[in-house]
């Protein structure tokens, strides 16, 4: 008979698999479950590619705890099998000057502010160093070189791996209820009438978070968010340095891209607005007409080399919304024994390195100032969007 771990962490996603890596090095014994293999195709950590920047406006908490995950993806691209994160530096486009308030302007001044030192790009720098961008579009932003991409689906499978070698059990099942004895948790039961029992139980279940927990509703959204791979005529146009990840007056047009996919060869571009609320069991999650219009619109305009270029997969990915875009990492305030870690908020990917740290330290009841900003909070009125968010 296995003896009964002492943590339970239900969601192998990014959220899931760093926090059973870290507890298992802390010695704990974990057993992780997901509804799929990891990476998991529905997960919103399964893709080629994932943003990382440290750029979030006036949020200079935001903006540390992106700097310690940078260095710890340095450090991963070190210790791992291979580099998973690649800077090829950030290009953050404004169609009007930079000015006080915008979210380049803000990033640009909290940069400085920090010691960093972004390259101010305006419409003839932009024609010069990155050629395929219609300059006349936009007059002003930065490029900062600290920060670039990660690809986050193959990051989750070697982490995954890893934390199989250091012992964390895998149950591959879906997880329909939290078990409950006397008011505590007590372990989950599994769609195929199993149970597991454990000390603890961890919900890292991103958008399907408040299907496990419906009282979270109210401070929760499942968010459905449209991502497109184009395959242009010529991909090396769009290869650093004359290409790189950017962002295109991303707070007030939610558009943001990548270079290249050295493997996939496509040029991925999503759009970072509030999307359609998605139920992740029961709703399709299909690319519209629409986002398809908007994208060829908004390619005309800014990337008229790309304007035509064929669609050759599309995806509508979900983030795990909170009311305020903070992450939500936390002991449940009324159950004993259970915890949640989700709330990614569409920019949670970044974190990664970071991220089983911040959990195991919650688990453990370590004092840990950063996770002052992902307690439970159930204020609903405290609602706020993330600073590169478009409201739209
Ligand atoms: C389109 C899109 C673009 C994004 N771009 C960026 C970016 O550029 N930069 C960035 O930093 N972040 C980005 N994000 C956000 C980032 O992807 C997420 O914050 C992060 O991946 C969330 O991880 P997670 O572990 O919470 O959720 P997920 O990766 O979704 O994992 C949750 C896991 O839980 C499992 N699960 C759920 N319920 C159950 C159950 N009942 N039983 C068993 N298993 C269950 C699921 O199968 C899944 O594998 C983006 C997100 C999307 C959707």
């Amino acid at each position: 008979m296995t003896p009964a771990p002492d943590i339970i962490i239900v969601g192998a996603g990014m959220f899931g698999v760093t926090a059973a890596l870290e507890l298992t090095l802390r010695g704990h014994e974990v057993a992780l479950v997901d509804q799929g293999p990891p990476p998991f195709v529905l997960a919103a950590s399964t893709d080629i590619s994932k943003v990382v920047r440290m750029e979030y406006g006036s949020d200079a908490f935001f903006m540390a705890l992106a700097e310690e995950a940078m260095d710890g993806f340095d450090d991963w691209n070190q210790r791992l099998s291979r580099p998973f994160y690649h800077q090829t530096g950030v290009l953050m486009l404004s169609r009007s000057m930079m000015t006080e308030g915008s979210f380049e302007h803000d990033s640009w001044r909290m940069l400085l502010e920090r010691g960093h030192s972004p390259e101010r790009i305006q419409s003839d720098d932009l024609t010069r160093r990155f050629p395929v961008w219609n300059e006349t579009a936009y007059a002003d932003g930065f490029f900062h070189q600290r920060g670039g991409w990660v690809e986050s689906g193959a990051l989750i499978g070697e982490l995954f791996e890893l934390a199989l070698q250091r012992g964390v059990r895998f149950i591959q099942g879906a997880v329909t209820s939290v078990l409950m004895r006397n008011g505590r948790c007590e372990g989950v039961a599994l769609q195929d009438g199993t149970s597991l029992h454990a000390g603890r139980t961890l919900l890292a279940c991103g958008a399907w978070t408040t299907k496990l927990l419906p009282e979270l509703d109210p401070f929760f959204r499942s968010s459905g968010h449209p991502v497109f791979h184009l395959r242009p005529a010529n991909p090396a146009q769009f290869t650093p340095p004359a290409f790189t990840v950017f962002t295109a007056d991303i707070a007030e047009t939610g558009w943001y891209g990548f270079a290249t996919h050295p493997s996939e060869n496509v040029v991925k571009i999503g759009r970072h607005g509030t999307g359609l609320t998605i139920d992740p069991v029961s709703d399709a999650r299909e690319v519209l007409d629409d986002d398809e219009t908007s994208l060829r619109a908004f390619l005309a305009a800014s990337l008229p080399d790309l304007a035509d270029a064929k669609i050759v997969y599309t995806r509508r990915c979900l983030y795990a919304d909170t009311m305020d875009a903070d992450y939500w990492i936390d002991r449940h305030p009324q159950i004993p024994n259970l915890s949640v870690a989700s709330g990614g908020s569409g920019h949670g990917f970044k974190m990664a390195p970071i991220m089983g740290g911040l959990i195991a330290n919650m688990m453990e009841g370590k004092k840990d100032t950063r996770l002052d900003r992902f307690r439970w909070r159930t204020d609903s009125r405290q609602s706020r969007i993330e600073a590169a968010r478009f409201d739209g």
